[in-house]
C-alpha cells in the first residue's frame, strides 16, 4: 500500500460499487451460504497453512465482502486494510472453491467485489497500482512506447529469419486471419517468446500479423478491482482488431490475458451481450489445431524423453475450458507424460495467480508459503519437466522450484514446439539446404 496522506473513505462510492457489482446475485450467495466448510479443504491457502479456519474460502468472503453489505459501506479505513489482506494476499481468484460448494457460490467474484472497493479508496497493492499507471498512460502493464515495441518485433524478426528463411513479423496487416497478442513481460524481459511463435506461425504458414496497439493481452486493472482501467485496455485490442478486420484474437501463453479477452473484457468494455467484438483464441488451442491438422510435425527423435508434467493454468483450464487441448499438445511434444493429481479443472492455482506475481515482494513469502501444495504436486510426478502455458504460472512455478529444490526444467509450450518441430525445406535457411544437398 502507498504511504500517500489518506482521503477519508468515501461511503457513498462504496455503496455505489457494491450496487454495481451485481449487489442482488452477491447478497444472495451471503445468505445462502450454509457455512458448511466443504469449500476450505478445496483451497490451497487454507491446506498450506495449517488448515487455519480463516483462511477457509467462506470465511473470507464473510469477513471482507459480507461485512461490507452488512454495514452498508460504513466502514474505517482499518477495516478496509484488514480487507486488502485477505482479498489480496489469501485469495488468487482461481475458483476452484467453487467447483466443491454445493450452490455453487462464487467466491473468486465475491473476491473481485471486494477489491473493487478498496480500490475505489486508494487501498491497493503498490505492484498493481504501478501496472494501472502503465496501462493508463501507454496501453500496457510495462509502460512500454508503440516504438520500442514494434523496433523489438522488427529486431526478433531480423534475427529469426537467420534460422527460418522467409520469417517476417508483420505489424498491422489488414484482414489477417489471426491477431497475436502478447504479454507485456515479452517485449520488456523475455523478446525471444515473440520470436518463437512467429517461428510457428511461419512453420504453419499461418496469415497472422501483431497490432501496433492493443497489443498487450494482458489485465492487471481486473486483478487490481479497477474496471474502468480493465476496460480501457481490453478495448484497445478489440479496437484494433476490429480496425484490421482480422477474424481472430490470439493470446500468448498467459492465462488471465485469456480470461480477461474472452469472457470479463467483454463487460469490463461495455460490451452488454458479454461477447468480443471479434472471436479470442488461446495459443494452446491454436498449438493444438497446428499440430491435429499437421500444420505443424513433430519430429520423433526430438520429443522429451525424460518424464513431464503440464500445469493447467487455472484461467486456460478450469476457467478456459482447455484442459484436453493442453494434454492433448504435451502428448505431441513428450513421451512419458505424468498427470498432477489432482488435474484438469480440478488442478490446484500454482499460487501466483490474480495478480500476486506483480505485487512483488511485499506478498512473496506467503505466495511461497501456499505454493507449496503446488511444489508437492509436481514433486509427486517424479517429472523433470514442467510445461507451463501461462506467464504468472511460469514465474511462480520457477520460484518454486528454487525454493523447494524441485530440480525441474521449466517451460512454455512455444520452447518445447520450436525445439522439436520439423522444418520443412523451403523453411531452412540457404546453407542448410545446399549442405543437405552436400551429403
Ligand atoms: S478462489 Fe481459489 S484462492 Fe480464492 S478462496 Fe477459492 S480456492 Fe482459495
Ligand atoms: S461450500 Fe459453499 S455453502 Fe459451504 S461454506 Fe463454502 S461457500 Fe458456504
Amino acid at each position: 500500500m502507498s504511504d500517500e496522506p489518506q482521503k477519508p473513505i468515501n461511503t457513498a462510492k462504496i455503496r455505489e460499487i457494491l450496487e454495481m457489482n451485481d449487489g442482488a446475485r452477491m447478497r444472495m450467495w451471503l445468505s445462502i451460504c450454509s457455512r458448511c466448510g466443504l469449500c476450505a479443504d478445496s483451497c490451497f491457502f487454507y491446506t498450506a497453512n495449517g488448515k487455519d479456519p480463516k483462511l477457509s474460502p467462506a470465511y473470507k468472503v464473510k469477513t471482507t465482502l459480507g461485512e461490507l453489505y452488512r454495514r452498508k459501506g460504513e466502514v474505517t479505513r482499518e477495516f478496509l486494510e484488514h480487507c486488502y489482506e485477505v482479498i489480496w494476499g489469501q485469495c488468487t481468484m482461481c475458483k476452484r472453491c467453487s467447483m466443491f460448494c454445493p450452490f455453487g457460490i462464487d467466491i473468486a467474484s465475491m473476491i473481485a467485489a471486494a477489491r473493487g472497493v478498496c480500490n475505489s479508496q486508494g487501498i491497493v497493492p503498490e505492484g498493481l497500482s504501478r501496472t494501472i499507471e502503465n496501462y493508463t498512460t501507454t496501453g500496457n502493464q510495462m509502460g512500454m512506447s508503440t516504438d520500442d515495441f514494434v523496433e523489438t518485433c522488427s529486431w526478433m524478426g531480423e534475427e529469426t529469419a537467420e534460422e527460418i528463411r522467409g520469417l517476417e513479423i508483420p505489424i498491422d496487416k489488414k484482414g489477417a486471419r489471426i491477431m497475436y497478442t502478447v504479454n507485456a513481460r515479452e517485449p520488456m524481459y523475455y523478446p525471444q517468446d515473440i520470436a518463437m511463435a512467429a517461428q510457428i506461425f511461419t512453420v504453419a504458414e499461418e496469415d497472422w500479423t501483431i497490432p501496433s496497439t492493443g497489443w498487450d493481452c494482458t489485465n492487471l486493472a481486473m486483478f487490481a478491482g479497477n474496471r474502468a482501467v480493465a476496460g480501457h485496455v481490453v478495448k484497445l485490442m478489440y479496437d484494433k482488431a476490429v480496425e484490421l478486420g482480422v477474424q481472430m484474437i490470439a493470446i500468448t501463453e498467459c492465462g488471465h490475458a485469456y480470461r480477461s479477452a474472452k469472457y470479463e473484457g467483454p463487460y469490463f468494455a461495455g460490451y452488454r451481450d458479454g461477447k468480443p467484438p471479434v472471436p479470442v483464441i488461446h495459443s494452446v488451442r491454436l498449438f493444438y489445431e497446428y499440430l491435429r491438422d499437421g500444420r505443424i510435425k513433430i519430429d520423433p527423435d526430438k520429443m522429451l524423453t525424460e518424464p513431464v508434467t503440464y500445469q493447467d493454468p487455472c484461467n486456460v483450464s478450469r476457467n478456459g475450458g482447455l484442459w484436453e487441448e493442453g494434454r492433448a499438445v504435451v502428448n505431441y511434444l513428450a513421451k512419458d507424460f505424468r498427470d498432477m493429481a489432482p488435474n484438469r479443472d480440478y488442478n490446484h492455482c500454482c499460487g501466483g495467480g490474480g495478480g500476486f506475481i506483480p505485487m512483488g515482494a511485499e506478498f512473496k513469502k506467503r505466495r511461497m508459503i501456499s505454493g507449496k501444495v503446488k511444489a508437492d504436486q509436481i514433486r509427486a510426478t517424479g517429472a523433470k519437466t514442467v510445461i507451463v502455458p501461462c506467464h504468472n504460472c511460469f514465474d511462480q512455478i520457477r520460484d518454486l522450484n528454487k525454493e523447494y529444490n524441485l530440480g525441474v526444467k521449466v517451460v512454455s509450450f512455444k520452447e518445447v514446439i520450436t525445439e522439436a518441430m520439423i522444418i520443412p525445406e523451403k523453411f531452412l535457411p540457404e546453407n542448410d539446404v545446399n549442405e543437405k544437398g552436400e551429403e
